[in-house]
């Protein structure tokens, strides 16, 4: 199939990847490229250890760390990082984590814009985004700014092999959603196109090898060469129902996002497959077609036979809280494909609460 359009915009920001096993000993030299030499290292307090292994090998260029990088990038936890930042004189931020460690980082470029070297241990994706999510007394907002957009990006997949099973499913799925939801975007151009198909078949081929043997660092390096061409796609197009029911579930229920996301793709793209069925015949093709399934039924068997989690209600959603979620996730209107109706969503959200296979 061809990803032609008669009219369209195509913007790529301008970031240096590199990929390889091991290629996280490069970041001292990374910093050298960018004419940098005060380092802040940012990580979680889980995975604080790694800030350890940064500062030996940023030596005298590393002048500070913090470890209290969190999910949902809550404001004070920026601002306090933002003020260490600026103490130290940092001059560069070297991010090390997932999607709520490149968050923090990410924070205080907006405050500082300070360059960003991301060093992704999960598929979230965000490193390859101009896009921040943040929160502040329970509300979270999302900006776009190219003083977010982080300058480098090391991917090595030695830091992904110990990412525990579960999480590498889940954070897959996570990552496959934006791809997903990427080929129906309005604003897509080809080559966001070419590059949701490329990540999408990427997963499809390696998370099975994976599984089977987690520490294989080629099979985990194609799985974050999926979760970049993801990523990437994320940050170039609009997302729609999807990440809205996502965002609903995670910010009014507290619903963990990675395993929230695993869930409710297999439902938003049959939803929408109805609709677009041309546009979402690349990932029917890679996931169903030759098995006699669709686009949803597809990606839910292979998210079944990732042993994936497959109901909210085994997330801690009730089902009373289903009218809810449906009211808030139809509220404000916004873009979808197929037309976001009260009964549609509602109907939606009780087979991905239930875990039923969708129908397309
Ligand atoms: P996360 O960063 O919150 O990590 C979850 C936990 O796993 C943390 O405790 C972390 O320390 C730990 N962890 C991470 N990598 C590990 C590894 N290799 N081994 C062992 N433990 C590890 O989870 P996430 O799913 O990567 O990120 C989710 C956040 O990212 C959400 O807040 C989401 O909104 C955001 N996000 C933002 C964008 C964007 O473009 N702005 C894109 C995707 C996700």
């Amino acid at each position: 199939m061809s990803f032609f359009r008669e009219d369209f915009t195509a913007r790529s920001a301008s970031v240096r990847v590199r990929f390889g096993a091991g290629i996280r000993a490069a970041v001292s030299e990374e910093m050298d490229n960018l004419g940098v030499s005060r380092a802040l290292i940012l990580t979680t307090p889980q995975q604080s250890d790694m800030a350890d292994e940064f500062a030996n090998y940023c030596g005298a260029k590393a002048v500070g760390r913090f470890t209290g990088a969190a999910m949902h990038t809550p404001v004070d936890v920026s601002e306090q990082a933002t003020d260490l930042a600026r103490r130290l004189g940092a001059d560069v931020l070297i991010s090390v984590g997932g999607g709520s460690t490149t968050g923090l980082g990410k924070a205080i470029a907006l405050r500082t814009d300070l360059p960003q070297i991301v060093v992704p241990t999960t598929y979230a994706g965000s490193e390859a985004t101009g896009i921040l999510g943040q929160t502040e007394n329970g509300v979270k907002t999302t900006l776009t700014s190219a003083k977010v957009q982080p300058e480098v990006i090391l991917y090595d997949a030695e830091l992904v092999a110990t990412l525990p099973l579960s999480m590498t499913v889940t954070s897959a799925l996570n990552a496959m959603a934006h791809a997903a939801e990427g080929l129906y975007a309005r604003d897509r151009s080809p080559i966001s196109s070419l590059m949701a198909v490329e990540g999408l078949r990427a997963f499809r081929d390696s998370l099975p090898k994976v599984l089977a043997d987690p520490g294989n660092l080629t099979a985990r390096g194609e799985t974050l060469y999926g979760a970049w061409l993801c990523g990437t796609v994320l940050g170039q197009v609009g997302m729609a129902l999807h990440h809205k029911l996502c965002h609903t579930l995670g910010g009014s229920f507290d619903l963990p996002h990675a395993e929230t996301h695993a869930i409710i793709l297999p439902h938003a793209i049959a939803f929408n497959a109805s609709a677009v069925p041309d546009l979402l015949a690349p990932l029917a093709d890679l996931f169903g077609t030759s098995s006699g399934f669709g686009a949803g039924t597809g990606l839910w068997q292979f998210a079944k036979s990732a042993g994936a989690p497959l109901s909210l209600r085994d997330l801690g959603l009730v089902e009373a809280d289903l009218d809810r979620a449906t009211d808030l996730a139809t509220a404000n209107p916004y873009w979808n494909p197929r037309p976001v109706t009260k009964d549609g969503i509602r109907r939606l959200l009780q087979a991905a609460w239930a875990g039923d296979r969708p129908d397309i």
